[in-house]
């Protein structure tokens, strides 16, 4: 009886340290190691059910403070992103990181600037540039179209501070290192945060698992493959996706990795051959049995397959 009591106890304290999306699951931040901790988002596209919330926004907790990376894709998540914070740590939020210019992982800042005006929130300038531009303003629309509403109020609040390749960045007691090896990867915008003290690579969308998103127009799948390569020979302990579970490099880099690997050597084996995407497409998803279970692979692998095929054409001329 005793044990039981404990039981119900244990479940109904887990319970209450989610954050429950009706219909989608429950949220909260998982331990990496003794100051990182990821909350690791829903897989699919902003949508009604999920209201918005699709990322990993993660929290390092230092000795005064949380710093934040990527608050998620509303106000209302990154409301919800603090609640969660709030409950494994009554310490403010001192900083934060914004990974890229795509507003599943920054629009909520408006939310971390409400509750703590002073915070520095740090990207790339060309992300700030973007965002300003018509970016935020874009992604806010977006969002709130495809929520049917839920993120009505969501206002683009932009990151305060640009960063560089390899700066340093010391808040309070734990330090950071930027990494943007190349001038694009998933978009022009990327940086990838290092949390020196836990050996923790934060690499934004350049890398997801179990899912597979959109190569906009301003991403590059070489350079991109480029920066995976460049993150594993980091030789960090704990690899944190845009989107997906984190992992060592071998479970959370690799996988994507080769991924683009195969579509980069099946593209360049048509191309030789001067076989149309439509054509390549059957060659790679034959070696690609393992992806077929990710998340917008049937949506996503001709459209990638075209993108891989006009980087390696225009390569060639
Ligand atoms: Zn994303």
């Amino acid at each position: 009886m005793k044990r039981l009591a404990l039981l119900l106890t244990l479940s109904i304290s887990t319970l209450s340290h989610a954050w429950t999306i009706e219909g989608v699951g429950d949220y909260k931040f998982d331990k990496l190691s003794d100051s990182a901790y990821v909350m690791h988002g829903p897989l699919g596209e902003p949508n009604k059910q999920n209201q918005g919330f699709m990322n990993n926004p993660g929290i390092i907790i230092g000795a005064h403070g949380v710093i934040v990376i990527d608050p998620g894709g509303t106000y209302q998540v990154g409301q919800q992103v603090i609640n969660e914070i709030k409950k494994i740590t009554d310490k403010p939020i001192v900083a934060a990181f914004n990974t890229h210019v795509h507003g599943d992982h920054w629009l909520g800042n408006q939310a971390v600037l409400e509750q703590y005006p002073n915070v520095k929130i740090y990207a790339h300038s060309q992300m700030i540039a973007e965002a300003k531009d018509g970016e935020g303003e874009f992604w806010t629309g977006l969002i709130e179209r495809l929520t049917e509403g839920a993120s009505k109020g969501t206002i683009a609040t932009y990151p305060t501070d640009a960063t560089s390749h390899l700066q340093i960045i010391n808040v309070g007691s734990e330090q950071f290192k930027i990494h943007n090896p190349t001038t694009k990867a998933h978009t022009t915008t990327d940086i990838m945060i290092e949390h020196v003290g836990s050996k923790t690579l934060f690499l934004g969308d350049n890398d997801m698992v179990h899912r597979l998103g959109g190569f906009g127009g301003t991403s590059d799948m070489h350079s991109n493959i480029k920066v995976l390569n460049y993150a594993t020979n980091l030789n960090l302990n704990h690899y944190v996706p845009g989107h997906g579970p984190s992992g060592d490099a071998e479970h959370a880099v690799k996988p994507y990795l080769g991924y683009l690997l195969i579509l980069q050597d099946e593209a360049r084996k048509g191309y030789e051959e001067d076989l149309a995407d439509y054509e390549i497409k059957p060659f790679a998803d034959k070696r690609l049995a393992e992806y077929r279970d990710w998340h917008g692979y049937d949506a996503q692998l001709g459209r990638h397959i075209n993108k891989m095929l006009l980087e390696i054409e225009s390569l060639d001329l």
